[in-house]
């Protein structure tokens, strides 16, 4: 069979896109708002969990440069906590500040081994916890206004790179042709698999894991201080990304319900830990999380009474 046999009349795209996550979306928007013939083809189905929540102000920017280059406002909508509030999503929660916190085993976490670092505000663009099941559901839905052809449970698991098109199959033997490819897959990149560009093992491979969640009943950590352990700063802790560190791993709290009016109970709740010193053992995710929160007071006291609303997702 010929690249081309299975080819009907008029399908043909300029460009083919796989993977529908923000990167996926946002430049299928891009492309279809100047003329181009997109078709973005996903795996899975939106609206699904994602991770990658917590902006940097050079995000944000992007975002901002983006939509004004391309003239599309719903990706400058992403770049400030009031345009996200009032175009994309209620469900989303502010970063106003990026707290660090040093925690000690057995110990109450020592406020002076602490840095809580405070962004200027800037006119044009702040940074924001992204609740990826809406967001990424809303640029898909920008997207497919600006014209692209979005289909949703499309496994792509072969492609054929040819003089001026490339041929993409799916699990279920379906075909599509384009005259570009952006693979936008994330880091488990077919492209990169399909071309063999992966090097095995790689020398970039870190030694670390995560597991993570969704929680709900996350206290604001300002609130589990003793009254000797506040700093009275004007900024505090729940504004924003906090991370508490202790030997061998850290975690991270981005909540989504740290601003007013906030219409989502829930935190985005994550442990990173050096596989050199914590090995993987086995043990249920949820299990390994409490036993190591429970080692910190401090950690103990910000976690008790939540409760995880999804499945442990654990990588490495
Ligand atoms: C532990 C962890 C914490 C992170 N924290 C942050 C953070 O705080 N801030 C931040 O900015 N970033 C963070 N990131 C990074 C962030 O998650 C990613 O950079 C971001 O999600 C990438 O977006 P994307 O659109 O490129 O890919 P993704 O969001 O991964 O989307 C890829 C899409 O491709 C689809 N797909 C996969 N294979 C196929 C296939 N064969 N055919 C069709 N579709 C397919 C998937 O279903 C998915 O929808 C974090 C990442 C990790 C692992």
């Amino acid at each position: 069979m010929t690249m081309s046999d299975n080819r009907q009349a008029g399908d043909m795209y300029d460009v083919a896109i796989l993977g529908s996550g923000l990167g996926g979306a946002a430049l299928a928007a891009i492309l279809a708002r100047q003329g181009q013939r997109v078709i973005m083809l996903e795996k899975g189905a939106h609206p699904r969990f994602a991770i990658g929540e917590a902006m940097l102000p050079q995000s944000s920017m992007l975002l901002w440069i983006l939509g004004e280059r391309f003239g599309v406002p719903e990706i400058q909508h992403l770049s400030k906590s009031e345009s996200i509030r009032e175009h994309v999503s209620a469900a989303c929660g502010v970063k106003r500040t990026i707290g660090f916190m040093y925690h000690e085993e057995g110990k109450r976490q020592d406020l002076a081994k602490s840095h809580l670092l405070v962004p200027p505000v800037t006119p044009l663009v702040s940074e924001s916890h992204l609740f990826r099941a809406e967001v990424d559901q809303y640029m898909v839905d920008a997207a497919v206004r600006y014209g692209t052809t979005y289909r949703d449970r499309i496994d792509v698991t072969g492609l054929e790179i040819g003089e001026d098109e490339v041929v993409l199959r799916s699990a279920e033997g379906e075909e599509f042709h384009a005259r570009f490819l952006v693979d936008g897959t994330g880091y488990k990149s077919l492209l990169a698999h399909t071309l063999n560009l992966r090097e095995e093992p790689t020398r970039l491979r870190t030694q670390s894991r995560s597991i993570f969640t969704h929680m709900t009943g996350v206290r604001p950590y300002d609130a589990t201080l003793r009254d000797d352990e506040h700093l009275h700063l004007r900024s505090q802790w729940h504004e924003g990304t906090l991370h508490h560190i202790f030997d061998g791993g850290w975690f991270w709290v981005i909540p989504f319900n740290n601003q007013e009016g906030a219409e989502n109970p829930l935190c985005s709740v994550g442990l990173t830990l050096d596989m050199t010193k914590y090995p993987d053992r086995g043990l249920p995710a949820e299990e390994e999380f409490r036993e190591i929160v429970g080692r910190h007071p401090s950690i103990a006291a910000h976690f008790e009474g939540a409760t995880a609303v999804r499945p442990w997702v654990a990588t490495g």
